[in-house]
């Protein structure tokens, strides 16, 4: 049995790195969460995570709960039993939203997306041009699909739902785009947004939110969902949380602030640049794996269009015939890198990089060069040289950078 020695590599993509400054601010005593202490803090903190979501009008509402829970919030509070819903598939966190609203009594229509492509705006228009009596209630897409590593259209489906005139509310998974990529929840005409902390946000699972506007809160008062715990009405008070369903989750409030505090230091814009610089490294690395001689090819982008490779994550298809999971046993036993598993219907047919949330290049260029390693010892064929061509990406990037401050 190898022992663990030095760092290990944690490239999963969600939860991902905890800054040793939100581990620092989580840890302390606890204190009173009805005292003023931490009433400032809870009101500052929701105030602020409205300048990551890039809302003024909206409000957030936090729970105790993983990112399932903020789902179920959304269900529960905007829909009654036979409420008809759109959702745009993206792969196995669109359905489980979708299996969400089934489980609420609503009725879901999907629009299908073929296998390895964005969402089609256009295909989200026609259904909804079709709806003549209205019967849609709302539209769900989720920003960043997880499992595959794409990035799925927001301001280009809510202008598909402006062309087909249609009054349904647009609801949006940014789970694992928040804080990595842009989102911007009014100039995009979201009603509601669905938010996590184990991602972009660098903080520990298990802390999750809703972030409302008037329309979705309009919504709420006259939804027949039966709900409890997830019932926005007594935590609300004049457009803003007041209080949680029973005791309130005190530490990630301490963490959040210091997340927060990290990415309004580094800029928001700065922390998507930073995203994206380390996306197209990864990406660089992959395409040159790819490119083997093997009749089955060697390990690629599960994304076919490069404008909808995440840069929160790479998924990374495996030849047939070799299993992806042999890829992530050797990473992790052997270098310590631990990446993802591939999710539902790509079990064993995709592992997944994180590069999102407290990464670096030099922990990246680590990971990407163990994972090549890896590949050697899976067996599995592909082309070498993909680090130095992630670093060629990072020459670029670098170049780019010193360009513009000398102009
Ligand atoms: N939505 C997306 C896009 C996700 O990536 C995840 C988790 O990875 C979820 C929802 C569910 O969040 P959780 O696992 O915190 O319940």
């Amino acid at each position: 049995m190898s022992v663990a020695r030095g760092w290990q590599f944690f490239m999963h993509p969600g939860p991902t790195n905890i800054p040793r400054r939100v581990l620092q601010a989580m840890a302390r005593p606890a204190v009173d969460f009805t005292g003023p202490e931490f009433v400032a803090l809870r009101d500052r903190s929701l105030e602020r995570l409205k300048g990551v979501l890039k809302t003024r009008q909206g409000f957030v509402i936090a729970y105790a709960a993983s990112g399932h829970g903020a789902w179920d919030a959304s269900i529960a509070n905007l829909f009654s039993p036979g409420d008809k819903v759109l959702v745009c598939q993206a792969g196995y966190f669109s359905e489980n939203w979708a299996a969400t609203a089934r489980q609420y009594g609503l009725e879901v229509e999907v629009v299908a997306t073929p296998e390895r492509r964005a969402v089609d705006p256009n295909a989200v228009a026609e259904r909804l041009a079709a709806d003549a009596t209205g019967a849609i209630k709302a539209v769900l897409l989720v920003q960043n699909e997880t499992a595959t590593g794409m990035r799925h259209p927001v301001a280009e489906v809510r202008a598909a739902m402006n062309r087909a005139r249609h009054p349904a509310l647009f609801l949006v998974d940014t789970i694992s785009s928040l804080a990595s990529y842009d989102f911007r929840m009014d100039e995009w005409g979201v009603d509601l947004a669905v938010g996590g902390s184990q991602k972009g946000l660098m903080l520990p699972p298990g802390f999750s939110f809703t972030a409302i506007n008037a329309r979705a809160w309009e919504a709420s008062q006259t939804a027949r969902n039966p709900r409890r715990y997830w019932d926005w009405r007594p935590l609300v008070e004049d457009g803003r949380q007041v209080c949680f369903c029973g005791t309130a989750p005190i530490p990630y409030f301490y963490g959040l602030e210091a997340a927060l505090d990290m990415i309004e230091e580094e800029g928001l814009e700065n922390v998507f640049a930073r995203h994206r610089r380390l996306a197209q490294a990864t990406r660089a690395c992959v395409r040159v794996w790819s490119q083997c001689g093997s009749p089955g090819g060697g390990p690629e982008i599960y994304a076919l269009d490069a404008e909808a490779a995440s840069d929160s994550l790479t998924a990374v298809l495996t030849p047939p015939g070799h299993d992806a999971d042999r890829v992530r046993a050797v990473a992790a036993e052997r270098y310590g890198v631990a990446l993802g598993r591939g999710l539902g219907a790509l079990q064993g047919r995709v592992f997944r990089i994180g590069h999102m949330g407290d990464l670096n290049e030099p922990m990246l260029l680590g990971a990407l060069g163990a994972i090549e390693l890896a590949l050697v010892e899976a067996g599995m064929p592909h082309a070498r040289g993909g680090v130095e061509a992630a670093m060629d990406a990072m020459r670029a990037a670098a170049a780019a950078r010193i360009a513009a401050v000398a102009a």
